[in-house]
């Protein structure tokens, strides 16, 4: 990793966990935001407003968890952030409290299928069991809820996507709030219970979404 590419990936880490608090994803210190360069893991800090974030906080761990740069404490939710690197091709992971999938995780295994935008996510989005925030036994029921998918509920606590790029794993963060601020509306209607999509219906949608948007130059 070069001094260049550190700065601008620690810029975007930055960028990306003030969006959280600027967007109403988080309030205060919850959540975080990693992004790997290389075999280098760059992390927000336990406990820092993002606002207070400057270039010479930049946080670095390797993928066994040891710090390779900076003095602040990495996240509590380093091993959330770990397990996805070790078991996917992420380059980019977003953990937020998103106020209406938070809600939506102490209800359902899984957000029912309310809109096809499920289907940027993988498929049917599931909750992870509920473990104890920091602990290796949530980075565990997470790996098994994200199988397949690029996001997922945590248990009374909140969400977790990946991505290729930072915009992205963020983009997912925000599609899946709103997935789920939208079920919560429809099944909120006193006497009607909103319809679903089938799998067969989402599995169609998964198809034509891989063309979607501009042709590459
Ligand atoms: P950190 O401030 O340690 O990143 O913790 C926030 C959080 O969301 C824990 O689940
Ligand atoms: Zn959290």
């Amino acid at each position: 990793m070069t001094e260049q590419e550190l700065r601008r990936a620690w810029h975007e880490i930055v960028a990306t966990a003030r969006r959280t608090t600027a967007e109403g994803l988080v309030v205060g210190t919850s959540g975080n935001v990693s992004a790997r360069v290389g075999d280098v893991v760059l992390v927000t800090p336990s406990g820092v407003p993002y606002d207070r974030l400057g270039p010479e906080d930049a946080v670095g761990v390797d993928l066994d968890g040891r710090q390779v740069l900076g003095e602040l404490v990495p996240t509590s939710e380093l091993p959330m952030h770990l397990a996805v690197y070790r078991s996917t091709d992420a380059a980019a992971v977003v953990h937020t409290h998103a106020v209406h999938a938070t809600a939506v995780s102490t209800l359902v295994e899984e957000l029912p299928l309310i809109h096809y935008m499920a289907a940027a996510l993988g498929g049917p989005v599931r909750v992870a069991d509920y473990a104890l925030y920091g602990s290796e036994e949530l980075a565990r029921h997470l790996l098994t809820a994200l199988e397949g998918r690029s996001g997922c509920l945590l248990r009374n606590h909140g969400t977790l996507t990946h991505g290729t790029t930072l915009d992205q794993a963020y983009d997912r963060t925000a599609q899946l709030e709103w997935m789920c601020r939208l079920w919560l509306t429809a099944s909120a209607v006193p006497g009607r219970t909103p319809s679903l999509l089938s799998r067969a219906q989402l599995d169609e949608v998964s198809a034509k979404l891989r063309g979607y948007g501009q042709r590459c130059p």
